[in-house]
């Protein structure tokens, strides 16, 4: 068995060094437990985070432990009434080849249902984030003008077409042309803005202020930086942000980036804003429901999603940098083992 451990704290952006492939030899299960052959791992930019030592809302990677990550793999042996050889099951086992864990830490799949790695991406905690931000923190309504960016990743995908759906004008920003064709001739956004065309704060406002020209009601915030700065300054009265991530800021990088400080503030009071940051753990509950509405758009192609594989364990470390910095073109996933 092989598998991925931290193998050093992060000094500002993360590299290559920080992260360590190695062998080693899974237990067998205990009581309860179950045994796993990983065959998808999940890629997320939270991820950045459980590599520091700091404060936050979930406990950091110890060094030399297993990067944290949710897998989809096929269970070789069950001491779980609920398991059995064979099945496809869902959990956090992390980057790791083969694992052992609680049956009840598990979801079982249905293959039959959707392709497996969509628990991962699109029916699964990316979709959620997406569907809870839309709906339950925008409150967003038919007609209003949403602006997310991401666009074109794991979340932003879900956002711009669930806010499609409701009939809503949604404006996406992604990094480069490829992306943005995409946003909107396959995801159904309105119009998308290449942050890479636009240098700074300032730009970015003038590229939202001709798309929106009514301005934005919503703001799906993913990354901060230039992007946040041109949409504060875009900010219907009375509008809302919500504040699900901030991946230009994750590695400490380009914190002059924006007008953060008092114009930031100074907005949020004239533009009367309110903004609320959220974290999907607090919002499992919604699962069921998001899976009612967002499954059967799926398997009818209401909802169409895009994946960026990369093929072996071993090269997931590449693949994790290269998507906090906008190298994956959808959901980024490795393919540990055959499906
Ligand atoms: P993505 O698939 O969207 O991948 C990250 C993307 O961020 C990159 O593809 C890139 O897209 C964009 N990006 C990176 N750097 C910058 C930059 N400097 N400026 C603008 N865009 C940048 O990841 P996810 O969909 O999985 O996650 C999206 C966001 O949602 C992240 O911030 C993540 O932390 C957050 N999140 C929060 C959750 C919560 O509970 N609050 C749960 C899940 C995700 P591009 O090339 O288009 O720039």
């Amino acid at each position: 068995a092989h598998r991925v451990v931290l193998a050093a704290r992060p000094q500002g952006e993360a590299t290559l060094d920080d992260l360590r492939h190695e062998a080693f030899d899974p237990p067998a299960p205990g009581d309860g437990e179950v045994a796993l052959r990983t065959i998808w791992l999940s890629l997320d930019p939270y991820m950045r985070g459980r590599m520091d030592d700091a404060k936050s809302y979930a406990k950091p990677v110890s060094l030399g432990e297993v990067m944290t990550g949710q897998t989809v793999g096929e269970v070789t042996a069950s001491n779980h009434p609920d398991f059995a050889p064979g099945d496809i099951a869902t959990g956090m086992t992390g980057w790791t080849s083969h694992a052992v864990m609680p049956g009840d830490e598990l979801r079982k799949l249905d293959p039959s249902r959707a392709p497996v790695q969509a628990a991962l991406g699109v029916l699964g905690m990316p979709g959620l984030t997406a569907w809870v931000g839309v709906n339950d923190i925008l409150e967003a309504q038919s007609g209003q003008t949403l602006l997310i960016s991401a666009a074109t990743g794991a979340v932003g995908t879900v956002a711009g077409q669930v806010a499609k759906a409701k009939g809503c004008r949604v404006v996406g920003v992604a990094g480069g042309p490829e992306k943005c064709d995409f946003a909107t001739s396959e995801l159904g956004y309105d119009a998308c803005i290449d942050h890479h065309a636009n240098a700074d704060g300032r730009a970015m406002a003038e590229a939202i202020a001709k798309v929106a020209p009514d301005g934005v009601d919503g703001y799906f915030e993913n990354v901060g930086g230039k992007t946040l700065a041109g949409a504060i300054q875009n900010m219907n009265d009375f509008g809302r942000i919500a504040i699900c991530g901030m991946v230009a800021w994750y590695g400490g990088q380009n914190l002059d980036q924006g007008p953060m400080g008092p114009v930031l503030w100074r907005n949020m009071l004239t533009r009367k804003l309110t903004a609320r940051g959220f974290i999907i753990f607090d919002h499992w509950h919604r699962f069921p429901d998001f899976l009612d509405e967002v499954a059967p758009m799926v398997a009818d192609g209401r909802v169409s999603y895009r994946e960026s594989v990369t093929e072996g364990l071993e090269y997931a470390p590449k693949a994790f940098l290269d998507m906090l910095k906008g190298g994956n073109f959808g959901k980024t996933l490795v393919r540990v083992g055959a499906d």
